[in-house]
């Protein structure tokens, strides 16, 4: 008799991608746990049961798989977030357990568009050491004290939530969750004075508005490409996973 093995799946999610799987499983009865970071006040609520925070690095991730007869890992954390990426495909080597990396194409320009790439942030830091501009720097919270280095600029900031504090002294802060429109991007650019965006190569729709109001407005793009992962199994749909998960 051949012995089958019922999936018990770890997401580590955070983005909609993550959030379209958790919805899918719930509805096929799959049985997984959908893990976020803890890094915004009121994350999504899941139709699957949810724990928050890190696990301790890559040991940690390999125990809790251990731990909790974890089957099958998929990372659908955003493609910027690398170490937990890179903390994924260790523990998982380390457990013998089948990982899979559900992620989206990365943005590509199209005509019109004035993008200039930078490999990192501490690149598009760099490139930002120019005379005063008003800037809409779309790279989230986490990485805004980097930005304190080029305090002579005036920003637009997009955060999931309001900030305590802030690390740049000339800031306007909108407090919003996308998706988002490229006719409001161009209207709170226009309404902003921006002239120029920097923006993570994210990929995916919901956050692509911005790069569309800026080709509407001809106004320039610093794109941060995005980091490097060691080779990995990588699927952009539901379905992949789901064929992935039937036959690993
Ligand atoms: P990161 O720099 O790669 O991760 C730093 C540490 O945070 C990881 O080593 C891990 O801690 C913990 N962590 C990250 N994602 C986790 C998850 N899904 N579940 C449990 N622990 C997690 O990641 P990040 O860039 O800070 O991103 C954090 C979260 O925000 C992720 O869920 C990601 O999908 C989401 N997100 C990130 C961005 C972005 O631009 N980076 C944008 C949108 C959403 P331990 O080492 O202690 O395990």
């Amino acid at each position: 008799m051949t012995n089958i093995l019922i999936p018990n799946v770890l997401i580590l999610g955070g983005t909609t991608e993550a959030n379209a799987l958790a919805k899918t499983f719930a509805e096929q009865g799959i049985a997984a746990v959908y893990s976020y970071a803890g890094r915004v006040d009121n994350p999504r609520p899941q139709p699957l049961p949810v724990r928050v925070g890190g696990y301790g690095g890559s040991e940690g991730l390999a125990d809790y798989i251990r731990d909790n007869a974890i089957t099958h890992v998929v990372d659908a954390t955003h493609p910027f977030a690398a170490q937990m990426s890179r903390n994924a495909i260790e523990a998982c080597r380390a457990t013998q357990t089948p990982l899979a990396a559900l992620t989206r194409a990365a943005w590509a320009p199209q005509s019109g568009d004035n993008w200039n790439h930078v490999p990192d942030i501490a690149a598009a830091v760099e490139a930002l050491s120019c005379d005063a501009r008003r800037v809409f720097l779309a790279v989230g919270r986490m990485h805004l004290e980097d930005f304190a280095a080029q305090p002579q600029h005036i920003y637009l900031l997009r955060l999931v939530d309001d900030p305590d504090s802030l690390p740049l002294p000339n800031a306007e802060v909108v407090v919003a969750r996308g998706p988002f429109t490229e006719a409001d991007d161009c209207a709170l650019m226009q309404r902003h004075g921006t002239q120029l965006v920097v923006s993570k190569n994210a990929g995916g729709s919901g956050a692509r508005a911005k790069l569309d109001a800026a080709r509407v407005l001809g106004l320039p793009v610093l794109m941060i490409d995005r980091p490097v992962l060691p080779q990995r199994t990588e699927l952009t749909t539901v379905a992949q996973v789901l064929d992935w998960l039937s036959h690993p």
